[in-house]
């Protein structure tokens, strides 16, 4: 974005306008994904500090470690996240 604004691109005129434009919605979509896990990780903070981690959040039921160790940001088991 920084590298952007300073070469004084035009994104209507300029021949690397629609280069430009298409490279931001790329990383508007990694920011949005990167907010997206950032909130998963908190909200497993909140259940880490509730007491309630590893726990899924619709059936009740323990989350398998193996699911844990591989997505530790779970808040359902297998089976409710697959619903
Ligand atoms: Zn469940």
């Amino acid at each position: 974005m920084d590298a952007s604004r300073d070469s004084n691109a035009d994104d209507e005129h300029d021949p690397e306008g629609a280069t430009i434009a298409f490279e931001r919605s790329q990383v508007d979509a990694l920011v949005r994904q990167s907010e997206a896990h950032l909130r998963d990780i908190e909200a497993a903070f909140v259940r880490l500090a509730a007491g309630t981690y590893g726990v899924c959040t619709v059936c009740g039921r323990p989350i398998p470690a193996g699911r844990l160790e591989a997505r530790p940001t779970a808040s359902t088991c297998v089976s409710c996240a697959q619903v």
